[in-house]
């Protein structure tokens, strides 16, 4: 427990280049299930550039070490001890081979070496190498791997690793070999090797030089009739890659991996990613069209790392954001640009109304409670605690601000100087931001702030029109409001913030934009550079009062604060040009409605809706210019865990009462609309993946889901039915099941009973499929008799539960937790203790699953007292009894 009692803290400021230099590793694996043998011979030197250390400290963890050689001479001044293993008396340079023992089967953590399945798989990033072999477990040691794999040949006829195959053949006693080359140098966390019984779906494609190249997707056998959409995913990013940033794929052999038992999404290994399946398999029975998207964007996300963290990879882990913001930028730009293209505007909005969604409901939270943090933290204790939101996607708004001042062609400008500096680097995010300022002529010293500074900004907006002199006032001024404790300690100066906007006059129309002292209007949405605590921006020739469209595009992740009246969001919401900002319009409409119903009744009070509210949804709903997708979701009312956060003291029960009497006041009101919809939208043929399709699918769904709100629900109880049994697709299937569920709390529910049982038949054999089942029941309404917490619980006793496989825990556990907060939050604690029990069951098994399950607490500070004091004890259980320092730090930060 030595490491748990007294948590040690890495602090940024501490970094120290490495004592000594890894060159080259040659690994060789015998792989056994409980017993692997891993033999790894280094070419180890003095690194010229730091002080001078008498010993040479490797890290190693879970290892039974066997020997040690130098220069091929065994040597004895070796001691093993609980962070690794230290060397006496080394040389300058000189060749170290190292033999230890790992035990795969054991490994529950699924960080290293593990079996899954019965097939062999690494995870690596960030710390998991040295669960395989002691090392310079640290990414600025690179070196070139040379790897060796033996086994089985029957229970393991595939044998995989980074780069390229040098060699293979068979060995006595039925085991054969393979022998990797990777000519790159990395670090350790990229690193990988694969095992087992697998097949594979592979493609020959020319990159944009005219190499050809060869692109495999490795999957267990019954997955093959999956991956013909992961295929036709890499190999658009490749093209785009090559288009958009001339980047090019620099190993003749790609690899893509899916395995069942995953910590996380995917990882970017040189040259063999290794996927969760979730992020791999689909076909239309069995994925939605939310999972196609999401393996397109995860896809292009492990892919674009083979530049941006691959090549020029992270000096030490507080960089992180170097690698993570921007290449959730690219896959975010990615995913736009394929839905869109560069100028389909409309198209282009969804994808960045969806990404802003994310950002507002878990970064901005994240960001208010006790985990906020830089998107560069300044220390930590566990690292695998901050592969956060604040890092992948604030990091990614950050990366996003450079191109919305710079335009593309000056961040294209910047990238290609990046890589021309720092190629084969492992650097900082200092060094990224002085390529974009040096590329485009500018001092971005200001920016550096969006690096070091935590909390969510908020602007303050106010405008004056001076009818006589046909002058208009913007008057901006910075702050972070009450911020948490955690973002307080950070925050220095203001920022140098993109503020995009637009006027719009009285006909609905922008107006051409002349700022004071410009001698002509450029354009219709300017990017102002807000640099000042506080600063005044004045338009000229405005003769009407005009309407002001405030932070185009989500320019900036912060929070905007402008006292818009009712009808004016309701003008927007109709007319404003940027399909962002009209989204935007709506939502604060509906939060701002929906924050006054649940104060009343969070005090028992009568609610009612105002007639303008639903009004200004009708226009939207039957607004044919605007796409079936956009409509979805302008129509979709904002989250229930996103408006609890908004209320002064977050009242899950209140806000859900609130948000259930609107939707029903929708779809009662809106009926015949409703209805009109289903029938206009619908996809029959084929199943087409397209996003025009998709739109239609979400549209008609959507309206599903309103129609299932009807306090009589004997009607769409029949529709659901009818699409249940006749779906040829997920997303309608799933919309469907989803649907019954919420109208059997109004019926007797035996249909929505039915549809579950013959939904489990069907898809027995779909673990993916498997976790839906079990993410529906976890997060659907539920009622005094029958509380969601009950159903769960029963659940938990399914035979096919399984705590060890994450997917699984996170489709019943998180689900719960996370995405039913009326439930969850119920009064009488029952979610809480739930929460600890499997908290603490988890910690056992797998850390790094159980501290983001710690997390649903983090903001209890926030809550109703009654809610808050029941959430303090099951923090303090918790806390009783981890042993995981993953775990400790969240509930320790918590408690604080
Ligand atoms: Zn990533």
């Amino acid at each position: 427990m030595a490491d748990t009692a007294t948590p040690t803290v890495i602090r940024r400021a501490d970094y120290a280049p490495p004592a000594f230099l890894i060159d080259t590793v040659a690994l060789e694996f015998d792989l056994v299930p409980e017993r692997t043998v891993v033999r790894n011979t280094m070419r180890v030197r003095r690194n010229p550039d730091a002080s001078h250390a008498a010993h040479f400290e490797l890290m190693g963890e879970q290892l039974e070490f066997v020997s040690a050689t130098i220069d091929g001479t065994p040597h004895s001044a070796v001691r093993t001890h609980a962070h690794g293993l230290s060397v006496d008396n080394v040389p300058d340079a000189f060749e170290l081979t190292l033999v230890s023992v790992c035990n795969p089967a054991e490994n529950t953590t699924l960080s290293g070496l593990y079996v899954s399945s019965d097939n062999f798989f690494t995870q690596c990033e960030a710390e998991g190498f040295r669960r395989i072999t002691y090392f310079l477990d640290r990414p600025d040691v690179m070196a070139t791997y040379t790897v060796t794999l033996r086994a089985d040949k029957a229970a393991y006829p595939v044998l995989l690793s980074n780069g390229n195959l040098l060699d293979e053949g068979d060995l006595p006693d039925g085991r054969h070999f393979a022998r990797w080359e990777d000519p790159f140098r990395k670090p350790s966390y990229l690193f990988a090797l694969v095992a087992g019984k697998l097949v594979k779906l592979e493609e020959r494609v020319r990159s944009g030089s005219g190499k050809e190249k060869l692109l495999q997707v490795w999957v267990e056998p019954h997955d093959l009739d999956k991956t013909r959409h992961a295929m036709d995913s890499l190999i658009n990013s490749i093209r785009w890659d090559e288009e958009r940033f001339g980047l090019e794929l620099d190993l003749d052999r790609f690899m893509i991996v899916a395995v069942g038992d995953f910590n996380m999404g995917a990882m970017e290994n040189k040259g063999l990613n290794i996927f969760n399946t979730k992020y791999v398999l689909a076909n239309p029975e069995t994925a939605t069209d939310t999972d196609f998207a999401n393996i397109e964007a995860v896809v292009g996300h492990e892919y674009f790392h083979n530049w941006t963290g691959n090549r020029v990879t992270c000096r030490d882990w507080f960089q992180l954001s170097l690698k993570e913001g921007l290449t959730v930028f690219r896959d975010q730009e990615f995913s736009a640009d394929m839905a869109g293209g560069a100028t389909d505007e409309a198209a282009r909005a969804t994808k960045r109304i969806e990404d802003v969604r994310v950002l507002r409901q878990m970064q901005f939270a994240e960001d208010a409670g006790p985990m906020a943090h830089p998107v560069r933290p300044e220390s930590y204790v566990e690292i695998n605690n901050f592969y956060t939101m604040t890092v992948y996607e604030k990091g990614s708004e950050v990366v996003r601000m450079y191109q919305t001042l710079f335009g593309r062609d000056g961040f294209r400008r910047g990238m290609d100087l990046y890589f021309k500096r720092h190629d084969g680097q492992a650097v900082t995010c200092d060094d990224f931001r002085h390529a974009l300022a040096d590329a485009n002529g500018r001092d971005l010293a200001q920016f550096e702030r969006w690096y070091s500074q935590a909390g969510t900004p908020r602007v303050t907006v106010s405008t004056h029109h001076d009818a006589a002199q046909h002058r208009y006032r913007v008057t901006l001024s910075q702050g972070y409001g009450d911020a948490a404790p955690a973002a307080r300690d950070t925050q220095k100066g203001p920022l140098l913030i993109p503020f995009a906007l637009g006027l719009i006059g009285a006909n609905g129309a922008d107006l051409p934009l002349r700022l004071e002292g410009e001698t002509a209007a450029q354009g219709t949405t300017r990017v102002l550079e807000f640099t000042q605590t506080e600063q005044t921006f004045t338009f000229v020739d405005v003769a009407e009062k005009p309407l002001p469209s405030l932070l185009r595009n989500f320019s900036a992740p912060v929070i905007v604060e402008y006292d818009y009246s009712a009808e004016e969001l309701a003008f927007l919401l109709a007319h404003d040009s940027d399909p962002f900002n009209r989204w935007e319009a709506g939502q604060r409409l509906a939060t701002r409605e929906l924050l006054g119903l649940a104060a009343r009744a969070a005090t028992g009070a009568s609610l009612q809706l105002d007639d303008s509210v639903v009004n200004a949804f009708a226009r939207v709903l039957t607004d044919e210019t605007l796409s079936p997708a956009f409509r979805e979701l302008a129509l979709m009312l904002p989250s229930e865990t996103y408006l609890a956060e908004q209320m002064p003291e977050s009242n899950p029960a209140a806000v859900h009462t609130a948000r259930q009497f609107v939707r029903r006041r929708l779809a009662e009101a809106l009926k015949n609309d409703w209805l009109a919809i289903y029938e206009r939208h619908q996809t029959p043929g084929d199943y087409e993946a397209t996003p025009e399709a998709g739109g239609h699918r979400a549209l008609k769904n959507l309206a599903l889901a309103y129609l299932a709100e009807l306090a009589d629900p004997a009607d769409v109880v029949r529709l659901a039915g009818a699409q249940y049994d006749a779906a040829n697709n997920m997303t309608d299937r799933s919309a469907a099941l989803s649907a019954l569920l919420t109208a059997a709390a109004a019926s007797d529910g035996r249909r929505a009973q039915a549809a579950l049982e013959d939904f489990y038949r069907r898809f027995e054999k779909e673990p993916l499929v498997i976790d839906k089942w079990f993410a529906l029941q976890a997060t659907q309404r539920g009622s005094a008799q029958r509380p969601v917490i009950d159903i769960v619980r029963a659940l938990m006793s399914h035979p096919a539960f399984n705590l060890k496989n994450p997917n699984r825990a996170r489709s019943l556990i998180f689900s719960f937790c996370a995405a039913n907060p009326a439930q969850f939050h119920a009064e009488d604690g029952s979610g809480y203790a739930f929460w600890a029990d499997q908290v603490i069951a988890l910690d056992a098994l797998n850390p790094q699953v159980a501290a983001r399950l710690a997390r649903s607490l983090e903001l209890w500070r926030r809550f109703t007292p009654a809610l808050r004091e029941k959430m303090r004890s099951a923090l303090e259980k918790v806390a009783a009894q981890v042993k995981s320092r993953d775990v400790r730090e969240i509930v320790e930060k918590a408690l604080g």
